[in-house]
């Protein structure tokens, strides 16, 4: 009996409890210069033959576990029996479908970066036989990219949808076509709009990803007005917030290194920010569902809660330049999430001993160091 299946490196963080079905592998555009996900690896769609064996592994193990359950004396019940095999699982997919379970059962995502990109017809027989197969699963999501989707007839996506795909995570990460390009990002703002667009009318959620920070010094302001421009046309369900970080693997890092590109510090992050959400008009929700993000707490219904979200904005804006840093510093290394710790004098005192080491007595920060800290370095 199979009790292994094929997983993917990555899902978004709302899909932590999800189980994970690699539908094809790593991504067919791959080249984004700010995004390290896939480099190196060669993008291949999956024949359906091979993922539906995947998702019958997937059944032979949960009957495993609840088999378990029966004969642990847990009637069946299979949270507490999931939680002993998470401590212990004999592979990864076992331990997957155990956290699966443990979370609830009910959510699968469909891996890797872009699973649109399947033959609609090859695309709603894994999602029909994923539902078939493991029945207690009601919502199935993905990531796709926007080209794809934009490309897709909108008859296409409507049976996508009522196949059973229920949500779509597809990275914005910008409106403004010249970043957009400068990038690589493989796509304009015109098809992200389309492809927005589509998957909401098709009546799939949609969830869009931001990358705060991407335009830099030079592009900062157009990255904001353009982004919340693209996003007011779409008007998706979610606007996920991310922040841009620079690790060694990838392609923009050379450009940092030779000056060509300046990153924005924290604060000027959210300066652009301020102005994304000022230049938001859509109903949508915002999350800030990222440890990299500065101020994870400015999160909302759109448009009602802009004001609430802004006042955030102006808090951390009027705090003393030594608490900013603070708070800063904090944030990186891990000891703060929300602003309120500030008043934490423990966690307070604990942050000021680091900015001590780091600054080597001084107080002054390098921004660099920020960087390090951020991006786990340090
Ligand atoms: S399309 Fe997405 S996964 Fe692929 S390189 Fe760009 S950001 Fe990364």
């Amino acid at each position: 009996m199979a009790d292994s299946f094929e997983m993917g490196p990555f899902r978004p963080p709302s899909e932590a409890y999800s189980l994970l079905i690699r539908a094809t592998r790593n991504c067919p555009w791959n080249r984004c210069r700010f995004c390290g996900m896939y480099k190196g690896k060669k993008f291949e769609l999956r024949p359906v033959a091979e993922i539906k064996q995947d998702i019958e592994a997937v059944k032979s193990v949960r009957d495993r576990i609840k088999e378990l359950s029966w004969r642990s004396g847990y009637g069946g019940e299979v949270k507490e029996v999931a939680a002993m095999m998470l401590n212990r699982p004999p592979n990864h997919a076992f331990y997957n479908v155990a956290l699966w379970m443990y979370g609830g059962g009910e959510n699968a995502f469909l891996q890797d970066a872009n699973s649109l990109i399947m033959r609609t017809n090859e695309l709603t027989e894994v999602i029909r036989f994923l539902k078939e197969t493991l029945p207690e699963i009601t919502r199935i999501t993905s990531y796709g990219r926007s080209k794809t989707a934009a490309k897709k007839t909108l008859d296409e996506l409507v049976e996508i949808g009522e196949a059973g795909l229920s949500r779509l995570h597809i990275g914005l990460e910008s409106g403004y076509d010249r970043l957009l390009q400068y990038m690589d990002k493989g796509v304009t703002a015109a098809e992200h709009i389309t492809g927005g667009r589509k998957v909401v009318e098709s009546g799939i959620s949609l969830s869009e990803y931001v990358l705060l920070g991407l335009g830099g010094r030079e592009m900062w302001r157009e990255h904001a007005i353009e982004t919340a421009r693209v996003l007011n046309e779409i008007s998706p369900d979610f606007i996920r917030i991310r922040t841009l970080s620079v690790s060694p693997g990838l392609l923009m890092h050379a450009d940092v290194e030779s000056g060509d590109f300046a990153r924005t510090t924290d604060e000027e992050v959210i300066e652009e920010e301020r102005l994304l959400i000022e230049h938001l008009e859509c109903h949508s929700n915002y999350v800030s569902d990222h440890i990299a993000n500065l101020l994870q707490e400015v999160e909302g219904k759109l448009p009602e809660d802009k004001e609430k979200m802004l006042a955030v904005i102006d808090r951390f804006q009027a705090l003393s330049p030594e608490e900013r840093a603070n708070f800063r510093i904090g944030r990186r290394a891990r000891i703060y999430t929300y602003l309120d710790e500030l008043n934490d004098s423990r966690k307070h005192q604990a942050v000021e001993q680091i900015i001590d080491r780091l600054s080597q007595g001084s107080h002054e920060i390098d921004e660099e160091v920020v960087y390090n800290l951020m991006e786990g370095f340090i």
